[in-house]
């Protein structure tokens, strides 16, 4: 009797030639078996509750090729091959995937690759399609053309069983409760899209909503260059604006119901490098913009504004204290606001002034921005200013000096502008931050910002 292992490969050989035309499979060097002994072999081999390690392996790499077969199908155009692996039994699912390779068509792949990660028990659907159910986490590394830097990555659950000496593809969302929240509910995972280029930006909305994408990104185009007149490090202005009916695209925020201010209106999703079930394990790649669906339609240019700052500041790192994120954010959205000089941001300022100014005893931390976010976003962007509007003395010695972690010494030298509206210069920001010893931000001066 032949080594299981080497049975397995020779399952999948066959597998490779009945499902993904001229797929190599030289690992195995089993391609020349006979199809009989291979027959056998499927009869002999034990199910998933009883496989050894070393079997597990070989069914796992039996997947990986699969699954690398389906990503060059995307990639050539070739829907006949992805759908190679799909149950032919389950219409719903054929039609979803068909859907889901019409949208990842649409998008523009400058390198995309499945790969199987950690494999699943699910009880009910090994009762449902029998002993060889293999249901398995999918990691989906892909790379945008004109908008990721680097490879980003999701994840997604896939079910798998052999039938007739073939792996099928019978289940495509069995585990998508315990997978990552914002990460792998990808625009193309839902309905039908309309993906709309205009520069360097990319804008996803409905199929039936082709109008709106067109308004979203010249709106995007005007934003990116209002953030590129006022945040003075280098970004190239590629980002990507997710503008869907459906809330469950890269969101759990506005399904949560936790209000319905304009600080949900949008949001910048972060992407890591390696991100696996919403562990952030590799360094910050970029950001997604996703509007709220109920807010789609009437989206202004300075909220768009503000989240693409997030994007364009993404390269300042992680441990960035939240208000210099969000006050940045405010900065250069009010700024934006102010170029057209028929408008104004003074009763802004008027709030912060009147409203919050007087009580602010140390800068705003998560908690009051989960508290009262109005009151957090409005001070971030006040000492912003101030630390903007204020001479470079101050720049480096009263603010800055006492909250910069190191994220912010790296990213932060030379991102700001010291000097005064109106006389903008290039700060020279040596900045050599420390936390105070309390390991809180320092608390907040009274002075107004410049202007
Ligand atoms: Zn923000």
């Amino acid at each position: 009797m032949k080594h299981p292992r080497r049975l397995i490969a020779g399952v999948a050989a066959l597998l490779l030639a009945g499902s993904a035309g001229a797929a190599a499979a030289s690992w195995s060097g089993d391609e020349g078996d006979a199809p009989g002994s291979t027959a056998a072999a499927v009869e002999a081999t034990p199910p998933a509750s009883e496989l050894t390690e070393a079997q597990k392996k070989s069914r796992q790499h039996e997947v990986d090729i699969l699954l690398a077969h389906r990503a060059t199908a995307v990639l050539k155009g070739d829907l006949k091959g992805f759908l190679a692996v799909v149950d032919p039994k389950q219409p719903a699912l054929v039609a979803r995937q068909r859907l889901l390779f019409t949208n990842l068509r649409k998008f523009g792949f400058s390198s995309l690759k499945y790969f199987t990660a950690d494999s699943w028990d699910v009880p009910p659907l090994a009762e449902k399609y029998g002993p060889t159910t293999y249901t398995t986490r999918v990691m989906m590394r892909y790379q945008l053309a004109g908008l990721d830097p680097k490879p980003v990555q999701t994840d997604l659950g896939y079910t798998f069983v052999r039938r007739a000496n073939l792996w099928v593809l019978v289940e495509d969302g069995a585990i998508d409760e315990t997978l990552s929240n914002d990460g792998h509910r990808q625009p193309w995972d839902f309905g039908e899209v309309t993906v709309v280029r205009r520069g360097k930006v990319v804008v996803v909305v409905d199929k039936t909503e082709a109008a709106l994408g067109q308004k979203i990104a010249r709106v995007s185009e005007g934003a990116v260059d209002a953030v590129r007149r006022h945040w003075p490090r280098p970004w190239n202005g590629a980002v990507l604006v997710v503008a869907m009916s459906e809330p469950r695209v890269m969101a759990t925020l506005w399904t949560a119901g936790n209000g319905q201010g304009w600080t949900i209106a949008a949001k910048a999703v972060t992407l890591h490098e390696g991100e696996q079930v919403g562990q952030e394990s590799g360094p910050v790649i970029g950001s997604r913009i996703v509007v709220n669906p109920s807010m789609r339609k009437t989206l202004e240019e300075d909220l768009l504004v503000h989240e693409m700052t997030h994007v364009a500041t993404v390269p300042i790192g992680a441990k960035t204290p939240i208000w210099l994120v969000e006050g940045v954010a405010e900065y250069v959205r009010a700024h934006s606001i102010e170029d057209d000089p028929e408008w104004t941001v003074d009763p802004y300022r008027k709030t912060v002034r009147t409203k919050y100014l007087p009580t602010l005893q140390k800068l705003p931390g998560p908690n009051q921005f989960d508290d009262d976010a109005d009151r957090a976003y409005a001070l971030s962007w006040w000492v912003v200013e101030y630390l903007v509007g204020a001479s470079p003395y101050h720049c480096r010695r009263e603010w800055v000096d006492d909250v910069s972690p190191a994220g912010v010494r790296r990213g932060a030298r030379g991102g700001f502008r010291c000097g005064r509206r109106g006389r903008r210069s290039r700060g020279d920001w040596s900045i050599r931050g420390r936390r105070s010893s309390s390991g809180e931000p320092s608390s907040g001066h009274g002075s107004s910002p410049g202007g």
